[in-house]
């Protein structure tokens, strides 16, 4: 049975993060000083700022950019203020907390380079599979177009993109799951779900990427109790991981604003992971 009940102030056991985001990417408030700040309010040993990394809009149609939203990312032109911004709280608070840099990237094949520009300009990258090109080449998007026959190129993504060794995380693996439709275009944790669940842990554990269990979805307290709803984390999805006992999982806040680094969303995901037994890692290590 599962104890829906979160225990209030759970979210004090947490003491790193590196999944947060500035007002850069056009959908979130604060920059570095304020999630710095806070993090230190809060005890933290290590805070990571990874916001949404710019998308070039050469990379895809018109229509494919709009659909992804992938203008809700920082400008181009912004990577250097960005970096340098982190690099100037790391230096002034070196002695209070420990401050990464990182980006929240998205993979398509091929584009390589550029991703490595980014890992080469920061600490890590967390990888966020929002949006995913298909067989047939269109780029699918990972909330709104995923189902029983497609699914599999989600996975697909996730694992091509863990081979390239620029990752260090796969942040909410199981995005997939959003808005799924089984065969039937209802949303059912399928054998599809689980065939692929399965792959994409089993390629994290051989490649050494951190499966990440994500506190952004839950936005109002009222959605805490009822787990079957959740758009993510998925018990299932986490159901399965929990068997593996070589997966590393984190436990990532996906803040959006400074004063998301805590709250009623993190004690709930929290006590999720008692819920299902999960084996959480406080600390990231950097393996690539
Ligand atoms: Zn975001
Ligand atoms: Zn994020």
């Amino acid at each position: 049975m599962y104890d829906t009940k979160s225990k209030v102030g759970d979210y004090m056991r947490m003491k790193n993060n590196y999944h947060t985001h500035l007002k850069y990417c056009n959908h979130a408030t604060g920059v570095t000083e304020d999630y710095v700040t806070e993090a230190i309010k809060l005890g933290f040993n290590e805070i990571a700022i990874t916001d949404h990394a710019p998308i070039p809009v050469a990379f895809m149609t018109k229509e494919e950019y709009k659909h992804n939203w992938c203008s809700d990312t920082m400008p181009l032109e912004f990577i250097d203020k960005y970096i340098k911004e982190i690099k100037t709280s790391k230096e002034l608070h070196k002695n209070e907390i420990k401050v990464l840099s990182g980006f929240e990237t998205e993979y398509i094949p091929g584009k390589e380079a550029y991703y490595k520009l980014l890992r080469d300009k920061t600490d890590f990258l967390n990888l966020g599979v929002h949006y995913f090109l298909n067989n047939k080449g269109h780029i699918l998007n990972t909330y709104g177009d995923v189902n029983y026959r497609n699914v599999h190129e989600y996975k697909d993504t996730c694992i091509k993109a863990m081979q390239t060794g620029l990752f260090n995380t796969l942040v909410h693996p199981d995005l997939f799951f959003y808005g799924y439709k089984d065969k039937n275009g209802n949303r059912v944790f399928d054998e599809e779900c689980i065939k692929i669940s399965k792959e994409i842990i089993e390629a994290a554990i051989k490649y050494n990427i951190y499966l990440e269990v994500n506190c952004n979805a839950l936005k109002k307290e009222e959605e805490v109790s009822d787990v079957s709803n959740w758009k993510y984390p998925i018990k299932e999805f986490w159901m399965i991981a929990k068997e593996y006992k070589d997966l590393k999982i984190i436990v990532g806040c996906d803040s959006h604003a400074p004063e998301r680094l805590s709250g009623f969303h993190v004690d709930a995901i929290y006590n999720f992971i008692d819920q299902i037994g999960l084996n959480i890692l406080e600390k990231m290590e950097i393996n690539h």
